[in-house]
């Protein structure tokens, strides 16, 4: 009875993640899917607090203490900008968690489910010590890279692929030696191997690709949930797993098609390509920048119908959206059309801008895709870009040795005039020099885009005496 009870609260909070999945996918309806989402976890873990010989509640006590404490701490320190890194890290302690998780069945700590088989439920100990390890230790080093601990350069040895093919059929030998002779030191030589092979598939990968490889951890991280929910038999875990590894691979998916790069590769850990000194040297010589102030831009906000505001990372970091949000108000009363252009991988991480830009209020139809922006961009007296550097660099379209190339950019080149806010001449997260800034149609306003943004509201506000 108290079997099936737990059965069907598994269940109920399966169909509410699904329910709630479905509602996220708008804007208008995310709010609730999330409540929706939460409310089927909380199901789920009051379910588990009823499974019998599983829970021990005093240990639960101690790790909830231990986790709320590290996390609050952490969710309290962290810079909203750090978000990103922080999404990283906690992929990776979704995956070490189910890797210790399976480790300790080998030391007793939960019995074998009835009716299963001990040779697969080693089997499924070792795979998934292999994805929870190689997800940990691999989002270290994704955290590491975007918080520009180690460079965001690829890196690779000789023959890398080739190690990597190694290290993965070395864990899953070690694997068949756990599942034949349960002894737990095998667990962790498997659990060592698979770290090495988690450093060794994203240390190829270099900065601009570091979205697809973050999507790619995060199904990892279900992936390895739901290996450990065969482990333990426990339907909840299976499912929600399931759900969040379909949906990582979806998404990365996604955002490989996004950047124009294959899927398979990443999987892999196919190197990215290294921009050559020469090329380097080739592309920043040509041209003039041109400096503006924030009065002059307003005279050429005045004079345009139609402006493209194109936001990136550098929005993000000066928190500008809301100064943003109060010059887009500014240029709609005054008649003029302006939408915001938004690149599928502008930000650190996946739907970056669009949470920046719903935390301000833009409304939704302002909001445009790539492909919608880029039909756009001709027509367009303006492109406003607001610390966009990698999504709007024409390298990543007219060049064949950047890092970026084959990315579709959005392609504010074409604009009639172009006006770049941000601090310096540096380059972006690729590390790639961008033309765009001397072209003959672009203008640099130099500084931080929040106080930019807010002094050119201002000049127009006099200038237009509103
Ligand atoms: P970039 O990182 O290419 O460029 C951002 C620009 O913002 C910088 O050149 C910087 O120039 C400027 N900037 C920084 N701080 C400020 C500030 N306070 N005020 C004004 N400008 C500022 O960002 P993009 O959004 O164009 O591209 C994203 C890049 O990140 C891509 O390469 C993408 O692949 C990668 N990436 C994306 C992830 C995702 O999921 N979205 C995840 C991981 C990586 P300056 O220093 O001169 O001010």
């Amino acid at each position: 009875m108290r079997e099936s009870l737990i059965d069907i609260a598994y269940l109920v909070s399966a169909v509410l993640f699904i329910f709630g999945l479905k509602l996220l996918s708008s804007p208008k309806t995310a709010v609730r899917g999330n409540l929706i989402s939460a409310f089927g976890m909380l199901l789920a873990v009051v379910a588990t607090l009823f499974v019998k010989d599983i829970v021990h509640f005093r240990n639960i006590a101690i790790g909830l203490i231990i986790g709320a404490v590290a996390g609050g701490a952490w969710a309290y320190l962290v810079k909203m900008t750090q978000m990103p890194q922080t999404v990283a890290i906690f992929n990776g302690f979704g995956g070490i968690a189910s890797a210790l998780v399976a480790i300790s069945t080998l030391y007793g700590a939960f019995k074998i489910p009835e009716g299963v088989p001990l040779e697969w439920n080693r089997a499924a100990v070792g795979l998934s010590i292999i994805v929870g390890s190689v997800t940990f230790f691999g989002s270290f080093i994704a955290f590491a890279k975007l918080q520009e601990i180690i460079k965001g350069d690829p890196i690779s040895l000789p023959l890398h692929k080739l190690w990597n093919l190694v290290l993965l059929i070395s864990a899953l030998v070690l694997t068949g030696f756990l599942v034949s002779s349960g002894n737990v030191n095998f667990a962790w030589i498997i659990f060592g191997v698979s770290a090495v092979l988690g450093v060794m598939l994203v240390i190829p990968i270099g900065g601009a690709d570091m979205p697809v490889a973050i999507s790619l951890l995060n199904a990892y991280s279900g992936l390895a949930a739901a290996i450990s929910g065969f482990v333990l038999n426990n339907y909840g875990l299976i499912i929600t797993g399931s759900l969040v590894g379909s949906s990582g691979f979806i998404l990365t998916k996604i955002m490989a098609d996004a950047m124009n790069r294959k899927f398979v590769d990443i999987l892999i850990g196919n190197v990215t390509i290294q921009m050559t000194e020469e090329a380097f040297a080739g592309v920043q010589i040509k041209g003039r920048v041109k400096k503006t102030d924030p009065q002059e831009v307003a005279i050429l906000l005045d004079s345009a119908n139609t402006i493209a505001f194109v936001p990136g990372y550098g929005m993000a970091v000066s928190q500008a959206q809301f100064a943003v949000k109060e010059l887009f108000n500014l240029l709609t009363k005054d008649g003029k059309e302006v939408y915001f252009a938004i690149h599928p991988v502008a930000g650190r991480m996946p739907g970056h801008m669009n949470v920046l830009l719903a935390e301000a209020d833009i409304p939704y139809d302002k909001i445009k895709t790539l492909e919608e922006s880029n039909s756009l961009i001709s027509e367009t007296d303006i492109a406003f870009v607001i610390g966009a550097n990698d999504v709007v660099n024409p390298l990543a379209r007219d060049s064949k040795d950047t890092p970026i190339s084959g990315m579709p950019i959005i392609e504010v080149d074409r604009a009639k005039t172009v006006i770049v806010l941000k601090r310096s001449m540096r380059a972006g997260f690729s590390g790639v020099p961008n033309p765009l800034f001397y072209l003959d149609n672009s203008y640099m306003l130099f500084g931080d885009a929040k106080q930019s943004i807010q002094e050119v509201a201002k000049e127009f506000k006099e200038y237009r005496k509103l």
